[in-house]
């Protein structure tokens, strides 16, 4: 973001990818990007819009298989986003938004699908709905104030299962619930400044460390956000105790 005098936070296609409060991620990073200091131009990009590849953090949510074969052709025809990613924005990607920045996901009209190819998973169709509460224990590479990520909590819904790559890793280690996929026994990936997972809830709500993670790597200042979380807490350990964990 060197020499622009707002974050620019770009949430893609809330006409085709906001389920299960998804648009809550984009509330809740443009809130803690303001507490950083930050002046904040929050962009919501519909899907008949062109991507801006200014922007430093780009959130893409979850959806059904249709919107999601939609989402991924318009992003494959607009380079955007790819662009983006190659100027050092972060992208924080949920579910149908994880599957189609890997190389290919699995559609029930179509088939197999292309991905953006962004990041370096495949996905494709398990025999069971992963639906529920998921608890995960992040990668601990991933640090915020060089403490590493608390546990993740949120929610699942999906037919499709991940294989993560060689040249990512999954973003957390699966203690309860599905991620990628049941047996998986992880959930998400990330690599660079890309993060996906299959965590809804909105994960940025339950799991504001995470928002803390991408703003620091856009910013450059490794502290945690300096935010009253006492509400953030009681959801987190509401949930936590839901599942037992
Ligand atoms: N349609 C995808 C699947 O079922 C993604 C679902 C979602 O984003 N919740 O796997």
């Amino acid at each position: 973001m060197a020499g622009q005098s707002a974050l620019r936070i770009v949430w893609i296609y809330p006409d085709l990818l906001s389920t299960y409060g998804d648009q809550g991620n984009a509330l809740i990073m443009s809130y803690r990007a303001r507490l950083r200091g930050h002046e904040v131009e929050q962009l919501n990009v519909r899907s008949d819009q062109p991507l801006p590849v200014q922007g430093d953090i780009y959130l893409i949510g979850g959806g059904e298989d249709r919107p999601q074969r939609l989402a991924a052709e318009r992003l494959r025809k607009d380079d955007g986003l790819q662009r983006a990613v190659e100027g050092g924005a972060a992208v924080l990607s949920v579910c149908a938004g994880f599957q189609l920045l890997g190389h290919s996901f699995h559609d029930d009209e179509q088939g197999t699908l292309p991905g953006l190819g962004l990041l370096d998973v495949t996905s494709s169709r398990g025999t069971v709905r992963c639906v529920g509460e998921v608890v995960s224990q992040p990668d601990p590479a991933l640090t915020v104030g060089g403490r590493p990520l608390p546990r993740l909590t949120g929610f699942e819904n999906h037919m499709g299962t991940t294989a993560v790559g060689a040249d990512a890793k999954p973003l957390a280690t699966v203690r309860s619930g599905n991620g990628n996929g049941a047996g998986a026994g992880v959930d998400g990936a990330h690599a660079g400044r890309i993060v996906g997972t299959y965590l809804h809830g909105p994960v940025l709500a339950r799991n504001p460390a995470l928002a803390d993670l991408l703003l620091g790597w856009v910013d450059g200042d490794p502290a945690p956000t300096k935010a009253d979380d006492v509400w953030h807490e009681k959801l987190r350990a509401e949930r936590l105790a839901a599942v037992g964990a």
